[in-house]
């Protein structure tokens, strides 16, 4: 077995989810709700009920998606191509609300004058070791040493793709001082123990007011673990930012389910930021990874006007081509409906500023 063979496995068993044990707990706009110590889901996947997987499926589709990232020597889809961000604006601007993608669930977002970053990634691999596991496919457009002051950063969750610690570090030492981290519940000490001081924890439904914004933790339909014996013992959960002329939505990591029209009651959103990648093979993903169709569904469902899939191009996590995501997403909004302009993707490095020019 090769280093990338190696690295699947052993993203694989740190990743592995026995979905079948998962307790879930009943629909409740009041918070999230531990059982045994470990957080459960907010109310059943619609997944569930028909199909709740036993065990043995689940090693079985385990094994399955292991032996798929094996065996797969090289993309069919190149590599994105990045565009070339505008650093001269990012840096100076205080009134525009923009948006710059850097890769995977990592997004630039300015509004109200202030500038906050979502999952922040700027490493090579998404991993727990630096020298093995998925590798990224394109460097950030930016460095972190070429960001504009950082004033928050949101964490959806503890998974190895969307909080990375030297990342994390990096920021928490950029000049000016560090920005506020702003996480689910119980990573609160673990990000303190591991030197990001300045982190304020939230509930599902909590909001915490900062320079004008106000960021609200929302349920998702996922699960979090860093290590093997600490699934789900840390919160989970999606992203609202208000300003008073702007509301922003970050999906983070989700499965689909009814949670989305009790976010809705925030909405409607001006614009959105909806994973649309790592979704195959779906009998085993879909439980806790939407697939374009049903990130259309989200955009639909919360009232967004304006959404960008993310979370696709950056990290080789499941078993769907590169840019398969793309081709999917635009066959979704076909079959539902929609105008193709209101969902889009965008070059890594690329800013939109809102509201959006039209042509
Ligand atoms: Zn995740
Ligand atoms: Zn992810």
């Amino acid at each position: 077995m090769n280093l990338v063979g190696i690295a699947t496995l052993l993203i694989g068993l740190l990743s592995w989810d026995l979905s079948a044990q998962v307790v879930e707990a009943p629909a409740s706009p009041r918070g999230s709700l531990k059982v045994k110590g470990r957080f459960v889901n907010p109310g059943p996947s619609p997944h569930a009920s028909s199909d709740a997987p036993k065990v043995i499926d689940e090693v079985e589709r385990r094994i399955s998606l292991v032996g798929t990232l094996l065996t797969q020597d090289t993309a069919p889809d190149p590599p994105l191509t990045m565009e070339v961000p505008d650093r001269s604006f990012l840096m100076s601007n205080r009134q525009h609300t923009s948006f710059t993608w850097l890769g995977h669930a990592t997004c630039l977002i300015q509004m109200g004058g202030q500038t906050f970053l979502t999952d922040p990634h700027f490493s090579e691999r998404a991993s727990p070791v630096s020298f093995l596991g998925p590798k990224r496919l394109f460097a950030p457009p930016l460095a972190i040493e070429e960001l504009p002051h950082i004033d928050v950063v949101v964490l959806s969750h503890s998974h190895y793709d969307h909080l990375d610690l030297p990342s994390l570090r990096a920021l928490a030492r950029q000049p000016g001082g560090s920005p506020l981290f702003l996480v689910p519940l119980e990573l609160k000490a673990w990000m303190q123990k591991e030197g990001v001081t300045r982190t304020e924890e939230l509930d599902w439904w909590q909001t915490q007011t900062h320079q004008g914004l106000r960021y609200t933790l929302v349920p998702a339909y996922h699960w979090s673990t860093r290590v093997l014996w600490d699934r789900n013992q840390t919160l989970w959960g999606g992203w609202v930012v208000q300003s008073d002329h702007f509301k922003f939505y970050f999906s983070g990591d989700t499965g689909y389910s009814d949670l989305f029209s009790d976010i809705a009651r925030l909405g409607p959103f001006d614009l959105s930021a909806i994973a649309i990648g790592a979704y195959e093979p779906r009998g085993f993903m879909k439980r806790h990874h939407i697939n374009p169709e049903e990130a259309v569904r989200i955009h639909h469902d919360i009232g967004s006007q304006y959404s960008i899939g993310i979370h696709w191009g950056t990290f080789r996590l499941s078993s769907e081509s590169l840019q398969q995501p793309v081709r999917d997403l635009a066959r979704a909004l076909e079959a539902q409906h929609l105008d193709p302009e209101t969902f889009v993707t965008l070059p890594p490095g690329k800013t939109l500023r809102f509201p959006l020019r039209v042509p």
